[in-house]
């Protein structure tokens, strides 16, 4: 089968862009990831000079992409990067990712922090699960994100790196309105904080597609694993995963179109929110930033100890 040129050089193509109707060839492509990783840095301001940016890194193609482009970024921008990784303690699956992330950041030479679910908070995933009927993903969002932010404050980290990529933010945009929660995506975007205890997050692979940095990967020869949460089948995310996916491949550039609007709509209702909205207290029980008496992780754990 011969395959279409590249839009760019005419070389044989690699990928179809079908959203900007576009075929490119593999030196082509790579270089385009390049330039969307660097425009989404540049245009939200996630990285000054001399910043030290901890990444979120589980070890699975999105982190170990984003490892790799801040590696090189690092070359042009002199900042300190950190890793963190978070055993949630999931057999078969997380151990054999941070098996990865480890190899990556000594290949890299980046220093790598490890906290676990059963050391930092008493209990894995696996043995939370066989304790309740609640969904994997409640529970393994809040606590996730309290160790992210826990370590990145013990490597005295300006700033979190996340490897959400388009696919996950346009998720996360239609699941906080079908769940009548859209002022929880305010400040979403901007790398600045309210509160000094909760490090600002920065997700530089936002514009692009899950599906090109799996291609990325494959094209850069990095070794990953590609695995799925064996839980995140039975989430909400999973179902509006799918039907997303569907809506892109009848109308191409559906993911691009969800972000913009976005981008957009966050602008206002920060605009009309003004900061007082966002104001924390101190969690009664552990101290965190918190916007009730006392925080989510903390009730959770209240409800295991049961
Ligand atoms: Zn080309
Ligand atoms: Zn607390």
């Amino acid at each position: 089968m011969k395959t279409a040129p590249c839009f760019v050089c005419k070389k044989p193509s690699v990928i179809h862009l079908a959203y900007a109707a576009q075929h490119l060839c593999s030196g082509c492509f790579i270089k385009h990831i390049e330039k969307r990783f660097m425009q989404s840095v540049r245009e939200f301001r996630m990285i000054n000079a001399r910043e030290h940016i901890a990444i979120g890194l589980s070890g699975g193609k999105d982190s170990v992409v984003l490892l790799h482009l801040l590696s090189m970024l690092r070359k042009k921008l002199p900042f300190k990067i950190s890793a963190i990784a978070i055993d949630e303690g999931i057999k078969g699956y997380r151990n054999l990712t941070l098996i990865t992330a480890k190899k990556e950041c000594k290949k890299l030479k980046i220093p790598l922090k490890i906290l676990s679910f059963k050391k930092d908070l008493n209990y894995s995933l696996d043995a939370i699960m066989k304790k309740t009927n609640k969904a994997a993903c409640s529970w393994c969002g809040v606590f996730r994100r309290y160790l992210l932010n826990l370590g990145a404050r013990q490597v005295n980290a300006d700033k979190i790196a996340i490897g959400h990529n388009l696919d996950d933010i346009s998720q996360t945009v239609l699941m906080n309105i079908m769940r009548n929660e859209p002022l929880r995506l305010v400040r979403f975007l901007d790398p600045l904080t309210l509160n000094e205890h909760l490090i600002p997050r920065i997700r530089p692979l936002i514009r692009i597609p899950e599906k090109e940095i799996a291609l990325y990967a494959m094209l850069k020869g990095l070794e990953i694993k590609f695995m799925e949460c064996p839980y995140a089948h039975f989430s909400f995310r999973q179902h509006i995963k799918e039907q997303l996916n569907d809506t892109e491949e009848k109308y191409p550039g559906t993911k691009l179109r969800i972000l913009k609007s976005f981008i957009e709509m966050e602008k206002l209702m920060r605009k009309s929110l003004k900061d007082k909205e966002f104001v924390f207290i101190p969690c009664k029980k552990c101290g965190e930033p918190s916007s009730t008496i006392s925080c989510m992780k903390c009730k959770m754990l209240e409800e295991l100890s049961k």
